[in-house]
Parts: C-alpha cells; sequence; structure tokens
C-alpha cells in the first residue's frame, strides 16, 4: 500500500511540505512560507512531440523518460 502523501520540497524557503496523493499535478501552497509549490506528477504521463519540451524544461524536479515509437 501507498502511503497516499508526498514530500515537496518548498523552493523559496526549503520547507518539506506533505501533499496528499489525490493532489497530484495541482499546485498547493508552502504551509510556512505560501510560496506557490511546483505541481509534482508520481505516474506516468504520455508526451508527445508537442508537449514533451514545454513539460520538462518547465518542471523543477529530476525526470524519468521512456521513449519509444510505434513499429
Ligand atoms: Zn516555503
Amino acid at each position: 500500500m501507498s502511503s497516499a502523501s508526498h514530500i515537496i520540497t518548498c523552493p523559496a524557503c526549503g520547507t518539506a511540505n506533505r501533499i496528499p496523493a489525490d493532489k497530484e499535478g495541482l499546485r498547493g501552497r508552502c504551509g510556512s512560507c505560501k510560496s506557490m509549490l511546483p505541481a509534482m506528477y508520481y505516474r506516468p504521463r504520455q508526451m508527445t512531440d508537442r508537449t514533451f519540451d514545454s513539460f520538462v524544461n518547465s518542471y523543477p524536479g529530476p525526470v524519468l523518460i521512456e521513449f519509444w515509437a510505434p513499429t
């Protein structure tokens, strides 16, 4: 079973914020300094050549990418 929550470190003040798993992809606010937290994704998302660059370039955390092509 998953813990149903994740930790996002605030990029402004460094406070660890606990984020419920069902808030995936939504932007919350830091509980300490009220800065906007980046949206985080924990499950795979399918990208296309049109969405890939903007997503990866703006994503604040590490990204694991699997490339494939239809046969
Ligand atoms: Zn903060």
